[in-house]
């Protein structure tokens, strides 16, 4: 081989292999490592580097004295089966923990007050009479709203729209007040007036194409599944001691260069001058460390938010980094306390609250995580977490860690009763964490793509992209395996 023209060494460069390098660890990218160390020949080898001190990115466990505290995500929905069907292929079938089906009420604030979402309505859509009419949580006139779904005909044009103007259309003002806004745009952290539904809420999309109503295209479906041989497992899962098991068994599986710690702070392209290689392999990137490490990369999986891979393709192609610059993010915080649960008086009987834009209070949701799941609190202990934050509370971030308590426990005083000192409380801050789908998303994805192509053997995967739940990270992980395994093919073919 050619000496390189590079001043330092090169940590990789070794002719007979094809080496990827995975930047950011969180499950995106730890997944896209163990679809390559499931399939990839030997001659394919890979680096993942992750610029914090810890695997799992959002993802993010802690055993507080006994309390199962997640400081992001919670569990994962088994409609989409990739995240069930990892943690069973890990071996983690034995662990896992669905919601505890016999509660699975959920409250929603309406002036100070909580009130529960009539049984049967699934996330928007009214499926039992009884009680969607008895509830107190829509108007007469709203619920007759609603029920105009069943004859209003289907949208003419093709192509996106906001959820609000979706829910506006088909089941009117006050199903978008109360329920869809602080339920379905809660989901995705993300402003119902921007969010696109054919990005977040496709199978929307679909009820209204292929039935005109949705509350007759979900009474359909509601009716299919009911059919099924076999009982669907419930609608989100975790694991036993958290999410955070599914990242230790997955890093369990990794037999690759596997780096903490590392941030990368550079891309460079290889022209090829001075790199050439029996293998013609002279086309690949030089990834810089902060640390001053250089890695040579045949292929690059890009799993970081979009701004920071925005910042490290800028040098390689400044259109597409504009382009990820378009993609906006907001930020959130949880709050998780603990209490003795004889000093609660509250019953806590369902999974929590969530809390309409109009509602003037700083919390935009509460889970009452000890009835949601078994196992997250030590006997005669609660366990709730708060959500502050989000688009249209993003200020409260501002205040201090001890203001943001005070805050807090005013307000569950008052929605809640709750006068007890919690007996701990712990605070996740996410800056700048949780990618907003505007409408138009899947184009701009697409468009995108279409100039990453300009890159070859340059990948983006993550939840930027096609999906911010895990189920879907898990997929674009292993898509993207699929990719940089099918040009390592085809790169040793030549
Ligand atoms: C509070 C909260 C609650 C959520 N709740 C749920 C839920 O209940 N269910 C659900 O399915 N989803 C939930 N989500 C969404 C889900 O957790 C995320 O979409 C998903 O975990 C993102 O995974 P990722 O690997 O794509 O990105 P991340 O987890 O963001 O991973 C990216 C990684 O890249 C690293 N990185 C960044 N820059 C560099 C660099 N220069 N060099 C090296 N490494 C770098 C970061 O440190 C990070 O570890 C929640 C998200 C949040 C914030």
């Amino acid at each position: 081989m050619n000496s390189t023209r590079f001043s330092e060494p090169l940590h990789r460069l070794d002719t007979d292999t094809f080496h990827v390098v995975i930047i950011g660890g969180g499950i995106t990218g730890l997944a896209a490592a163990y679809y390559l160390e499931k399939h990839a020949p030997p001659y394919v080898t890979y680096s993942v580097l992750e610029g914090d001190t810890r695997w799992g990115g959002k993802i993010v466990t802690e055993n507080i004295s006994g309390f199962i505290v997640e400081g992001g995500p919670d569990s994962f929905l088994t409609q989409k089966p990739a995240a069930l069907n990892l943690c069973r292929e890990l071996g983690l079938e034995e662990r896992l923990l669905g919601t505890n089906e016999a509660q699975r009420k959920v409250y929603v604030l309406l002036n100070g007050r909580l009130r529960p979402l009539p049984d049967g309505v699934m996330l928007v859509i009214p499926t039992r009479f009884t009680p969607f009419v008895t509830s107190s949580l829509i108007s007469w006139p709203g619920k007759l709203r609603m029920a105009l779904d069943l004859v209003i005909p289907r949208r003419r044009q093709d192509g996106d729209e906001s959820l609000a103007s979706f829910i506006r259309r088909r089941l009117g003002q006050e199903a978008l007040d109360k329920i869809a806004e602080p339920l379905m745009a809660g989901i995705h952290v993300a402003d119902a007036e921007r969010q696109s539904l054919a990005a977040t809420f496709p199978r929307f999309m679909e009820l209204e194409r292929v039935h005109r109503s949705l509350i007759k295209g979900m009474l359909i479906q509601k009716r299919q599944l009911a059919r099924r041989a076999v009982p669907a497992p419930p609608l989100f899962m975790t694991l036993r001691d958290g999410l955070g098991e599914l990242v230790s068994a997955l890093c369990a599986r990794l037999r690759g260069d596997m780096r903490l710690n590392s941030p990368v702070v550079r891309l460079e392209k290889v022209d090829g001058n001075g790199m050439a290689t029996p293998h013609g392999r002279a086309n690949g990137y030089l990834v810089r460390l902060r640390d001053g490490q250089t890695i040579y990369a045949d292929a690059i999986v890009l799993a970081v938010p979009a701004y920071t891979a925005a910042t490290l393709v800028a040098p390689l192609h400044a259109t597409l980094a504009q382009r990820l610059h378009s993609i906006r993010y907001v930020s959130t915080a949880t709050l998780s306390l603990g209490y003795r649960r004889s000093e609660l008086d509250h019953p806590l009987d369902g999974f929590g609250f969530v809390v309409p834009r109009r509602e003037p209070t700083h919390l935009m949701a509460c889970t009452w995580t000890s009835t949601k799941f078994f196992h997250r609190a030590p006997a005669g202990y609660a366990l709730l977490r708060v959500f502050l934050g989000g688009p249209h509370r993003e200020a409260t971030l501002a205040l201090d860690d001890e203001a943001i308590l005070d805050l807090v426990r005013k307000e569950l005083q008052c929605i809640m009763g709750i006068r007890a000192d919690p007996v701990f409380v712990r605070l996740h801050r996410w800056q700048d964490a949780n990618p907003q789908y505007d409408v138009g998303h899947l184009e701009r994805v697409a468009e995108i793509e279409g100039l990453v192509a300009a890159l070859p053997g340059l990948y983006l995967t993550g939840s930027a992209f096609r999906g911010v739940g895990i189920p879907d990270c898990i997929v674009q992980g292993e898509n993207v395996a699929k990719a940089v395994l099918s040009m390592a093919v085809q790169r040793a073919a030549h």
